[in-house]
């Protein structure tokens, strides 16, 4: 790329609230479109994400308002993902005036696979201390922030997706409350499944809150901005569905001790009996609750639950919402 990123600026633009009036865009509450419009908050995230000398996709860029901080801030190259076409046009002109530098795919980041959104000479080996000069920024929709930080945990524990380029740090917004059950540490309150499997994947911090009102329209949530940082060794290294699993049923349970706790992954009769056996392999105390027990513990619950599922090849399939037929559910 002949651009120098350090001194690239944009030149003189109208405004994206001007962008908005002019092409007659307003927020789609379906897409969950809350604007940030004011420019010290986009910068701040913008900065946060660290993407000076980076090539960057951002998710979600509506009307571009993060889209010219990361442009200006210096990013080797911009990919945009955006599901809503209404935008088009406001992007277009971003596009032209970046000079090269922007891309836009129109696209549901749901469903979209970054593996080869980047030149692979960027690619850094996992193992390695050093990080690749990637980044992903987003302002996520709120109906679309955790179903797709899961999927992407997925991703970052198999090494796929935009993660086969090596340890890519995220930068993204959630609901206030969801980002500090990402952060929540042992014994918060707000300690869940979300801290458990994003804690045992990432570096994980919460860098700051935007208030609801500064959004364009206001949500009745404030917004917590948070930082992930892939960890070279994950804390429990067994399958991403074994561990999500098993964490996931815990926690439906929180408030109760770990012996009710686990009960929901195991079948009848031996139920019992076999939550017993996982917690003593475990050396968890039954009298323990989840939110006491660190990423080190869930570990042992899950290599207990692996070695469990070893001897029956079928546990691993029980759902206790569909009981298994020769426990007298039917099909119907
Ligand atoms: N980045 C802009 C900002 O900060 O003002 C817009 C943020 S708005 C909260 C979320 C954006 O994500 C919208 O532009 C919306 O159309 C887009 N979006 C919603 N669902 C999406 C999906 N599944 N894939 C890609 N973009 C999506």
């Amino acid at each position: 790329m002949s651009v120098s990123a350090d001194v690239f600026r944009l030149p003189l633009l109208p405004s994206v609230r001007d962008l908005l009036k002019l092409y007659n865009v307003k927020a789609t509450k379906r897409l969950s479109q809350n604007f940030l419009l004011d420019p010290k908050i986009t910068n701040k995230i913008v900065k946060i994400a660290n993407i000076r000398n980076c090539h960057v996709c951002e998710v979600g860029p509506g009307p571009g308002p993060i889209t010219r901080a990361l442009l200006n801030r210096g990013c080797v190259s911009l990919t945009v993902i955006e599901k809503d076409p209404r935008f088009i046009p406001v992007l277009e002109q971003l596009v032209e005036a970046a000079d090269g530098r922007m891309s836009v795919i129109m696209g549901d980041i749901l469903s979209y696979n970054m593996g080869a959104l980047f030149d692979q000479n960027l690619a850094v080996p996992w193992e390695s201390e050093e990080i690749p000069q990637l980044r992903i920024v987003g302002n996520l929709p709120f109906n679309v922030a955790t179903p797709l930080l899961i999927k992407w945990l997925e991703c970052i524990s198999n090494r796929s997706n935009a993660w086969s380029y090596g340890r890519i740090p995220m930068t993204l917004t959630f609901q206030k409350e969801v980002a500090e059950r990402i952060v929540a540490q042992i014994g918060d309150h707000q300690r869940s499944r979300l801290s458990v499997i994003c804690q045992y994947l990432c570096h994980v911090s919460h860098r700051f809150t935007i208030p609801g009102k500064a959004f364009v329209p206001a949500p009745d949530v404030d917004v917590g901005v948070v930082k992930f940082l892939p960890r070279v060794e994950p804390l429990i290294k067994l399958p991403f569905p074994l561990v999500e699993k098993v964490v996931r049923e815990t926690f439906n349970t929180k408030n109760k001790i770990m012996f009710n706790c686990l009960r929901n992954l195991f079948p009848e009769p031996n139920r019992k009996q076999m939550v017993t056996e996982a917690l003593n392999m475990a050396d968890i105390s039954p009298a323990s609750r989840p939110i006491f027990l660190d990423v080190e513990e869930f570990g042992r619950i899950c290599y207990a639950y692996k070695k469990l599922c070893d001897r029956d090849p079928k546990l691993f399939e029980y759902d206790y919402r569909s009981p298994r037929k020769e426990e007298g559910g039917n099909d119907l």
